[in-house]
């Protein structure tokens, strides 16, 4: 179904065109509809399926003139995602007239506080400073017709069902109402039985599955090896941009310092950095002025960077999930990417958790000519199903590491 049959305005068709868009994805494809007839909606999908556009191409046409608002209200977990989706809003609408405004914290309130007296069709906001800025009497939900709980689940990580229901009640009840989120836990399972009306759900590929179009590799290696085996990989790969996600804020700050020394184009993003830099970080790296961006888990979700060819998890991350939102951001939109983890002793079990919940095995592999230091992960099988099924095949352990890094 091309995008002309499904309802949308000619203004907001144009915006579709102008930004390359040619086909609907399938998360659009079936949430147009359903957004376009007025029904709430549930949709699940893997992340980078373009859900953004499946409901805010339909809210824009559905808005059709500029009045006094926000008469659609979008909310987001992390400042970075409402600063990306006000942005893919503003290109959608571009050749309408309606007016897009964005509200989050870590920056100052006077250019928001312009922002909402002049008037705004759809706001973008993170739920605390929101919840600011109504309370200072800037802005009103009185008038919101349509609401969009983006990312419900990361809000629930993040603490922000409270504040998110707090918003909700602020609003008509008489709404159109979508909500995205990977996985449906309980609470998640109360708020909608809540705040929505018999929604439809949408679900787009299988929940918890990673994006398909990555290859998925496990690098063993010595604790005290790993910083040398993260430069050999990055002199080895072939690669445009690289994302590298570490446990903690103090590590990530680490990692780009031993890149830094070797002459990497490196930024840094996690929660202790300025939203300056942050922005700075992240605009640098999307404009290709740093291939490499260091990253806790922060960045993980959401997150809209093109054309990353790999992401590296330096530590394994503790939660299936996280490996799950992290490599996502390889891989999109069919792009193919390479998701390459170093893996200790310590993270045997963090290991086989992500392997049971994405229901396959990652390849053990060996970056070829490196001086590896002894580990017993690299001659016993420590619960490496992969190493183990190699063994039988080929005889002696190692013979079966067949992956070739680059692209
Ligand atoms: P999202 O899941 O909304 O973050 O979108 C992921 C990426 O896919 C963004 O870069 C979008 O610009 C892009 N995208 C969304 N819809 C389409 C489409 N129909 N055709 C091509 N790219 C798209």
């Amino acid at each position: 179904m091309p995008f002309a049959k499904l309802g949308l305005s000619q203004d907001v068709l144009e915006g579709v065109a102008a930004m390359g868009y040619v086909e609907p994805t399938p998360i659009q494809a079936h949430g147009i509809p359903v957004m376009m007839d007025g029904r709430d909606m549930i949709g699940s999908a893997q992340t980078g399926t373009g859900k953004t556009a499946a409901f805010a191409l339909p809210i824009l046409t559905k808005l059709e003139e500029s009045a006094p608002g926000p008469r659609a209200l979008i909310l987001e977990p992390t400042r970075e995602l409402a600063a990306q989706v006000e942005t893919a809003c503003r290109d959608m609408a571009r050749f309408t007239k309606l007016r897009v405004g964005v509200v989050y914290g870590g920056v100052g309130y006077g250019p928001q506080n312009d922002a909402l007296k002049r008037g705004v069709d759809v706001l973008v906001a993170t739920p605390g400073r929101l919840l600011d800025h109504i309370e200072r009497g800037n802005c009103r939900l009185d008038r919101v017709g349509f609401l969009v709980l983006d990312e419900a689940d990361r809000m629930l990580d993040m603490g922000f069902l409270p504040d998110v229901r707090r918003i909700i009640r602020k609003c008509p009840s008489k709404r159109q109402t979508a909500l995205f989120s990977a996985t449906i836990p309980y609470q998640i399972d109360n708020l909608i039985k809540w705040a929505m009306n018999s929604p439809e759900v949408i679900e787009v590929g299988k929940r918890r599955s990673p994006a398909e179009t990555v290859r998925h590799a496990l690098y063993p290696v010595a604790t005290s090896q790993k910083n040398e085996l993260l430069l050999a990989l990055l002199q080895k790969l072939e690669y445009e941009s690289v994302i590298i996600f570490c446990r903690t804020k103090h590590g990530a700050d680490q990692v780009s310092n031993l890149l830094k020394k070797s002459n990497h184009p490196v930024a840094v993003l996690h929660s202790n950095r300025t939203q300056k830099e942050r922005e700075q970080a992240l605009t640098g790296f999307r404009k290709g002025r740093f291939e490499v961006l260091v990253a806790t888990d922060i960045a993980s979700r959401g997150l809209d960077i093109l054309d990353v060819t790999h992401v590296i998890n330096y530590d394994v991350p503790q939660h299936p999930e996280d490996y799950v939102h992290r490599i996502g951001r390889t891989g999109r939109a069919q792009a193919e990417g390479d998701a390459l983890t170093l893996m200790t002793v310590e993270d045997v079990s963090h290991v086989r958790a992500i392997e049971g919940f994405i229901g396959r095995e990652i390849d053990r592999t060996r970056l070829p000519d490196f001086a590896y230091s002894y580990t017993t992960l690299l001659d016993s099988s420590l619960g490496a199903p992969g190493q183990r099924r190699k063994r039988a095949r080929g005889g002696r352990l190692g013979r079966g590491f067949s992956y070739a890094p680059g692209r």
